[in-house]
């Protein structure tokens, strides 16, 4: 596959280099109908199809295109995806080219950014962009020890790949990139899977990150995401410090993230549940490697599973659910606002007086407001009464650019159950 990338990435550079001469990048223009420029006004990086009202040149996929308002005013540099309802992304909002000099500019101001915000052992396994909100759309990039995994998602992201990676060595310091743009997003941008080593000859099979102290084996290859959930880290600590004591449950555990917490954190027993059969071996590797022989993995499907506990009256102190996102975008709402009714619901009847409900929905489509309804909905179905203790997001690995709210994808709520 990487060789077949090579040959369909050739050439890139020199279709359309930019020239310090020209100060405006690309001859092709988006023109946009007219009183559409609103939210580019605001800075909202997206340029959706309905706003466009026709396209000057022949830019290809990825091409930088300036875009214009119907007026004739000059709004951001943008990179185009012909085939994708988002048609633009913006790199930047004054005119200026999109070359290697402007990646290695905001590479290097996200991964500084970074050291700054995490201590020394959490930044072994951080995210050193997070696209639209460090003024890169359509990449990701996290470190894993000395492998920086990188995920291009947009046509624009794809298009610069290169320059992209080349960057990350640079500003982190690190001689391996292993590509993992395999998201399911890609297919929305017309763009085949592109996975395997970009820089560095050794292929990343087993990597280990420690995390807070606990280690976590990675498959960079096959895991989810990048390989890992870095954007529970704090809340994974979180879970640690709130299990001394208690009978836990992980639902959701993939590779154990939290259930491994709660047993470092002194649980008195921990019930971890997955449906898949790879993260359940991953997670007792894990297990293993921490020397923590104490915890219960159980496969199978989360739904069922939460019923047969409450059938066989099993009680819990501390319940952790973090699902996979039920609710993608808008019109997944209905159906996952079920499902998370459901599965809290469950879990509420599941815990003691007093006990915690730490609970997440990944779902961009899902707001924390609306997120926060359903809980509140599944207490009362369940006939608990339950307090907000604390709200919950991601790391500041992952920060949300305040004019980029669909950025706003993780949310999490601790409740805890009155006591009698
Ligand atoms: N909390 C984890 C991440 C969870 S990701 C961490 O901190 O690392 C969501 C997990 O839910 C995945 O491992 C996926 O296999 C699992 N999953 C998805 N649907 C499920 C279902 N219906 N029942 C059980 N597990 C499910």
């Amino acid at each position: 596959m990487r060789s077949e990338d090579k040959k369909r990435r050739s050439g890139k550079g020199s279709k359309h280099p930019a020239s310090p001469l020209t100060p405006h990048p690309s001859p092709a223009k988006l023109i946009l109908k007219s009183g559409r420029e609103k939210s580019l006004k605001r800075r909202h990086p997206w340029v959706f199809s309905g706003a466009v009202a026709n396209v000057r040149g022949e830019p290809g996929p990825g091409e930088t295109v300036g875009v214009w308002s119907a007026t004739g005013e000059f709004l951001a540099v943008a990179a185009y995806s012909p085939q994708s309802q988002i048609t633009a992304r913006v790199w930047a909002w004054e005119e200026r080219a999109i070359d290697r000099a402007f990646f290695k500019e905001r590479v290097a101001r996200a991964v500084a950014q970074r050291r700054e915000l995490l201590d020394g052992a959490a930044t072994e396994a951080c995210r050193l962009i997070h696209g639209e909100s460090d003024g890169l759309p359509g990449v990701v990039a996290d470190r894993y020890g000395d492998t920086i995994v990188l995920q291009l998602t947009s046509a624009g992201a794809d298009r610069w790949r290169e320059e992209i990676a080349d960057a990350l060595l640079e500003a982190a310091g690190i001689s391996r990139v292993w590509e993992r743009s395999d998201a399911e997003v890609r297919n929305l941008e017309g763009l085949p899977a592109a996975t395997g080593p970009l820089r560095g000859d050794r292929q990343p099979t087993q990597i280990i990150v420690t995390e807070n102290g606990l280690m976590f084996q990675l498959d960079l290859e096959h895991g989810h995401k990048t390989g890992f959930y870095l954007d529970q880290r704090e809340n994974r600590l979180r879970v640690r410090r709130l299990a001394r004591g208690g009978d836990v449950l992980d639902g959701f555990c993939y590779t154990g993230g939290f259930a491994l917490n709660a047993a470092v954190g002194g649980a008195r027993s921990v019930l971890a549940l997955d449906s898949s059969a790879e993260a359940l071996a991953l997670a007792q590797a894990n297990a293993r490697l921490n020397d923590l022989s104490g915890v219960d993995w159980v496969g199978g499907d989360v739904f069922q599973m939460l019923r047969h506990l409450r059938d066989g009256r099993r009680q819990f102190d501390l319940i952790v659910l973090d699902p996979p996102k039920f609710a993608p975008t808008a019109a997944h709402v209905p159906k996952a606002a079920r499902a998370y009714k459901d599965i809290n619901l469950l879990a509420f009847k599941l815990l003691r007086p007093g006990g915690l409900l730490v609970t997440f929905s990944c779902s961009g489509g899902v707001s924390a407001d609306l997120f926060q309804k359903i809980v509140a909905g599944s207490a009362l179905d369940a006939g608990v009464a339950a307090q907000i203790i604390e709200r919950l997001g991601p790391g500041p690995d992952h920060p949300t650019a305040l004019n980029f709210p669909e950025g706003d994808y993780l949310k999490g709520l601790i409740c805890r159950v009155a006591r009698q």
